[in-house]
């Protein structure tokens, strides 16, 4: 048998129902006022006290002409009054002396259900919009500057591109033109001139594709395979090349995503699978998807070189490598590019790797459905 609960003591006396009502306007954290419809304040809670800096018994009594600043007296009575007429709750937001107020207004009722009071609660939201503005002002900033990165990064790439092409020619020229008066050495050196012209060409370009990646909330739904089969037709070459099986065992989903970031992603991964192949056997890729939630979570492994878990955070950064250039090609962008497609889109990108035996990448993106 449920033992019989105990019942609540109501405020039977005058005296209780006034202390629990006390208490109950003390708990709050919004300045609270009972008014007469015309406007006298019959109760208020210690944050008005704090807030006007008077006693409540210097409060309690006083027409609204004598609590508030003359002007919002004639606004507030009028409030006051209709919310005392019509019985409809009001709510108003309003700034007085630098602070910024949310105030709500209620009829109260007596026994008979006659509307003889009104209530306010007014909320002090200047610190909560103090933030607001704050956080504005920083993601106004924050876009200010993304647009002149991304403005430098185009312009960096058009105008350096135009000097390193000159560099090039002029060495190519001085190569062809002067060939029987170079001994080995010059014509050494001129290569390494050369090839760190290509290479920082190179570098410009791939630095354009990191400016230029996007923030999409928008995307709409892309199906995942259709951008990893444009990715290996890009890298057909590679693939040919290493003699790399590419295994995809079963469909892949549709996520929310722009179709060429998206292809861009898989390539920046395979193709690195097939950069970083251990020298003893081709490369195996191997691509899937689980679902996780509101997303899928996709892993793109290989059977290559395999990867030190010291170095899973720094291969994400801009012009990180783990092998040089005469080993293995490339400007240290691509997983840049990967982690910063996959976070654009609301996703996350890590690893897991056994050097020696090989890599795997995972990243979510959000489902289509
Ligand atoms: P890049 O390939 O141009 O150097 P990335 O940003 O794509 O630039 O990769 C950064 C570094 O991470 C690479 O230099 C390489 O050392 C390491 N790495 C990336 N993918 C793999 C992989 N699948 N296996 C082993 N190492 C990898």
């Amino acid at each position: 048998m449920p033992e019989k609960a105990e019942p609540v003591p109501s405020p039977a006396s005058t005296a209780e129902g006034e202390a629990l009502a006390k208490a109950l306007l003390n708990a709050s954290t919004d300045a609270t006022m009972l008014f007469t419809p015309d406007g006298r304040l019959l109760a208020c809670n210690a944050v008005l006290c704090e807030r006007l800096g008077r006693m409540e018994t210097d409060l309690i009594g006083r027409d609204l002409a004598e609590l508030f600043p003359p002007e919002v007296v004639v606004d507030r009575r009028k409030v006051v009054r209709r919310v005392a007429e019509t019985g409809v709750p009001e709510h108003h937001y309003d700034i007085r002396g630098g602070r910024h107020f949310d105030n709500n207004i209620y009829p109260v009722r007596n026994s008979d259900g006659r509307i003889d009071k009104v209530a306010v609660f007014s909320r002090d939201e200047t610190e909560r919009y103090e933030y607001e503005r704050r956080i504005r002002e920083y993601v106004e900033e924050i876009q200010r500057s993304n647009a002149e990165l991304e403005q430098f990064a185009y312009v960096a790439s058009h105008d350096l591109r135009e000097p390193l092409r000159m560099v090039s020619s002029y060495v190519t020229l001085l190569e062809r033109r002067y060939a029987d008066i170079l001994d080995d050495e010059a014509r050494e050196f001129i290569g390494y001139a050369r090839e760190g012209a290509q290479r920082m060409d190179r570098l410009v370009i791939d630095l354009l594709e990191f400016a230029r990646i996007h923030r999409r909330d928008d995307a709409n739904p892309t199906p995942a395979g259709e951008a990893v089969e444009t990715a290996l037709r890009h890298l057909q070459l590679a693939i040919g090349q290493s003699g790399a099986r590419i295994e995809i065992p079963v469909p892949l989903p549709e996520v929310r995503a722009d179709p060429g970031q998206m292809v861009s992603l898989f390539q920046n991964l395979v193709s690195n699978a097939l950069k970083y192949r251990a020298p003893d056997r081709p490369p195996l890729v191997r691509i899937t998807a689980e679902r996780a939630g509101d997303m899928w979570e996709f892993q793109v492994a290989d059977n290559g070189i395999g990867i030190e878990p010291e170095y899973f955070d720094r291969i994400f950064r801009l012009f990180q490598r783990l092998h040089p250039h005469d080993s293995h090609e490339g400007t240290g962008i691509g997983l840049s590019v990967s982690k910063k497609i996959v976070e654009h889109h609301g996703g996350r990108i890590w690893l897991g790797s056994t050097p020696g035996e090989g890599t795997v990448f995972h990243f979510t993106l959000l489902a289509a459905d």
